[in-house]
């Protein structure tokens, strides 16, 4: 499986993205007939990678240790969009590898891929001061980064984790109970948005983990169907 470049990689030094930035001079200077390599979706991720690495569009970046791009699959099966960066995620610069992540591995895991079958990302790129929820002027600077992740990686279902993540790529404003497992759209593509994983870590008797998890379950097993019917389809 061809995996998407650098987790936290930001195309510094990077002969390809180099050489493409070269020739997009020359073009504008008049050298017309001169090729720019095709649009290559690694190539692609890549350069978003490094737009984030140099992103200044918000106060979130002055606060981080590291930004957190997203890392996973090209044309993934399934693309996973949490909130924003933690304190464990911000240390590495890797989407959801602490208590949540740990979760999300499970959650991925039952449902017959490896981590790095399918696409983790966030809707802000870099942590929000203790763990807040991001506000909507960080969230609008940033979500150009995750249209765009979407766009390359065109998945055949996002699953959005909790409603930060949901109400904000859909532009909509929904509580995660009403609408978890439903099935909505985003450019074509399929949209399941179920509880975040720290919901489920923050739930205390064990009834209510075992509800919510079964839950979370019950809407993957949607997003399995919808990922099969579209690969069939293909
Ligand atoms: N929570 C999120 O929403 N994203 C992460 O990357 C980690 C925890």
């Amino acid at each position: 499986m061809k995996l998407a470049p650098g987790v936290t990689g930001d195309g510094k030094g990077d002969p390809m993205l180099e050489l493409k930035e070269i020739l997009r001079v020359y073009r504008e200077l008049g050298a017309g007939f001169l090729e720019i390599p095709p649009d290559d979706p690694q190539i692609r991720m890549m350069e978003i990678n490094t737009e984030i690495s140099r992103c200044r569009k918000c106060r979130l970046h002055e606060g981080k240790t590291n930004y957190v791009p997203g890392e996973g699959a090209l044309h993934p099966d399934v693309m996973f969009i949490g909130e924003g960066p933690g304190e464990t995620e911000d240390k590495f610069g890797r989407p959801f590898i602490g208590r949540a992540g740990q979760l999300l591995d499970k959650i991925i895991q039952k449902m017959g891929y490896r981590r790095e079958d399918v696409f983790i990302g966030n809707v802000v790129k870099c942590r929000p001061p203790n763990n807040r929820e991001p506000q909507k002027d960080e969230v609008d600077a940033c979500l150009v980064y995750i249209r765009r992740q979407i766009e390359t990686l065109a998945p055949r279902a996002i699953v959005c984790l909790g409603k930060v993540a949901f109400n904000n790529l859909l532009g909509v404003s929904f509580s995660i109970s009403r609408i978890r497992g439903k099935l909505f759209d985003f450019s074509g593509i399929p949209v399941i948005p179920t509880f975040h994983p720290s919901y489920i870590l923050h739930k205390k008797g064990k009834d209510e983990i075992s509800q919510a998890k079964w839950e979370v379950w019950e809407d993957m097993q949607k997003v399995i169907e919808i990922v099969r019917r579209r690969n069939v389809a293909r």
